[in-house]
């Protein structure tokens, strides 16, 4: 693509960044925009360092007006029945669709992801937006066979407001897949983007409520964690929170909801590894090992980030590897052909080179030339985040970087003998959400899936997804579930219905009910 071609997409990136991010926004419930009453917040392009846009922090007043939106919508949107609220989804996905050009560049413009990673998850998205309005119409309740004395059923209620608070790596993405499972289970949502990436839940927000949402169905309240967020996870009016971002702040966020009687889900980091054994296919492996860590330049909870190879296989399979890494195109996210961009942000661009640094002090070896090219060093891009893919040989179980997620494109490699000593390796961290084995041998492969303490584990492939499939953590990586099935018995409570199917004596206590 053309440098002319880089600039049209970039004007039109900023003029959509001004229509939904205006100067000084706060909360935004579609038309209803309020202004924010905190900090002014500069976000900064990841790709070249200028300040695209400037909004404010709606502040813990903000936030409790959200709540408020959200509290007082919760009765139109339970009004609209299961089938209205699966039309209303069934819109969004039309809309999601004809507006995906616009939502991926406003991603990418604020995230620095590649404009084919935003267009992927954009198409995530519309896929999110049918199956959860096919939810809407299916969440039932049973029948409970107790006696011939009572006809007695469950029902499924919403919690009424949901919060969700989603970091800075996908917040499209998470904002949808965190949304719409509540948003079908009959609940209204306030979602608090990060402070680095509000633009495009300000879009979404905006897009639910062209699609028939009461006013106030879904509230984007972008803002800062210690006020927005603190406040938003703790007001008494809110019946669940979904926290989305690191374990440290997640476990905050949690202990704060609790005190305040709200119970959580929490989809949390990773530190992910990818096991190949010396009878797979190391073609694929090769390529899928360099998808899995440095899409999205690392930043993601599912980077298989630790890479572990059989001793027999590892000179074949790393030269692969490197001559993959050697053929990744890093450049301009809004070039459709970039594969990786730059670091999302300048805080986190740091804590990778100084994770790095003390990794390397410690004995892990650079395996490849990690020299930012001209064309990123100079030029209108050299004030962005660039960091080139950093693949780590000799990283021993005691190197930090081991059991850091470094959330940035850095892999660490090493080597194991056999199945026992790849296993104890792969799950000997404190995270648990993603686990991969490359192998022909079927059932070495279920054997490792079944010991691997992960909540999704890939066998011959990385990173794929439905929304059908649950996602969520074990161990440090969280609790609760993400999508699918579950995610649907997460935003809703089941009630207990009870009635007498003949005239019963009204002895006192009679029932041998609980409590
Ligand atoms: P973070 O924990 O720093 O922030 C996450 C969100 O919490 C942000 O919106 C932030 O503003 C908010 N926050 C901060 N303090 C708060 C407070 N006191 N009260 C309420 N909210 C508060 O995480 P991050 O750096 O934005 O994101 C990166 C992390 O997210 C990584 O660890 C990554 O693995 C994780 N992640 C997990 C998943 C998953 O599904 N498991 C998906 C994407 C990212």
């Amino acid at each position: 693509m053309s440098l002319d071609d880089v600039r049209v997409r970039q004007d039109a990136a900023r003029r959509a960044l001004a229509d939904h991010l205006p100067d000084g926004i706060g909360v935004c419930a579609g038309e209803e925009v309020l202004p924010g009453a905190g900090a002014m917040i500069e976000l900064v392009d990841p790709a070249c360092g200028e300040v695209a846009a400037l909004w404010r922090d709606p502040g813990a007043e903000g936030a409790r007006t959200a709540v408020g939106l959200a509290a007082a919508a919760f009765g139109a949107w339970t009004a609209l029945g299961p089938a209205g609220r699966a039309q209303v989804l069934r819109t969004a996905a039309q809309l999601v669709e004809a507006n995906a050009g616009e939502l991926a560049l406003l991603e990418t413009s604020t995230t620095g992801k590649p404009l084919r990673d935003s267009t992927a998850e954009v198409r995530a998205i519309v896929q999110m937006c049918w199956y959860y309005a096919g939810w809407a119409e299916r969440i039932n309740g049973e029948t409970l066979g107790v006696s011939a004395d009572f006809h007695a059923y469950t029902l499924r209620q919403p919690f009424g407001v949901v919060t969700a608070v989603t970091p800075w790596n996908a917040p499209l993405l998470t904002a949808a897949a965190n949304a719409l499972p509540p948003l079908a289970a009959g609940n209204t949502v306030v979602i608090k983007p990060s402070e680095f990436t509000p633009a495009s839940t300000i879009r979404l927000a905006r897009l639910m409520r062209e699609a028939g949402a009461p006013l106030g169905t879904l509230v984007a309240a972008p803002g800062l964690g210690p006020t927005t967020g603190a406040t938003l996870t703790t007001d008494e009016r809110v019946g669940k929170v979904i926290f989305i971002g690191s374990v440290e702040t997640g476990r905050d966020v949690a202990a704060a909801a609790a005190r305040a009687g709200i119970p959580s889900v929490l989809e949390l980091g990773g530190k992910s590894a990818n096991v190949v054994f010396a009878d797979a296919d190391l073609d694929a492996a090769a390529a899928g090992a360099l998808a899995a860590v440095f899409s999205s330049a690392g930043q993601s909870c599912q980077a298989g980030s630790r890479l572990l190879v059989q001793r027999e296989a590892g000179e074949a399979l790393f030269e692969r590897m490197l001559a993959g890494i050697g053929r990744l195109r890093v450049g301009d996210p809004l070039d459709p052909a970039t594969e990786i961009g730059p670091i999302m942000h300048r805080a986190q661009y740091d804590r990778v080179g100084r994770l790095l640094e003390k990794g390397l002090e410690q004995g892990a070896r650079c395996l490849n030339d990690t020299k930012p090219p001209a064309r990123l060093a100079e030029g209108p891009l050299r004030g962005g985040n660039w960091m080139m893919p950093v693949m780590l040989g000799d990283v021993s179980t005691d190197n930090p970087l081991e059991h850091t997620e470094i959330f940035g494109p850095v892999l660490c490699t090493a080597t194991f003998t056999d199945e026992a000593e790849a296993l104890a390796r792969a799950n000997g961290t404190r995270f648990g959400l993603v686990g991969a084995v490359w192998t022909r041998d079927a059932a070495r492969a279920h054997r490792f899936a079944a010991a691997t303490q992960a909540g999704t584990f890939y066998i011959n492939c990385y990173k794929v997804g439905h929304p059908s499939a649950p996602f969520g953590g074990f161990k440090a990586s969280g609790w609760g579930r993400a999508s699918g099935r579950g995610v649907i018995e997460e935003f809703t409570q089941s009630q207990a219905v009870w009635l007498p199917t003949r005239s019963l004596p009204a002895t006192f206590p009679s029932l041998n009910g609980p409590g």
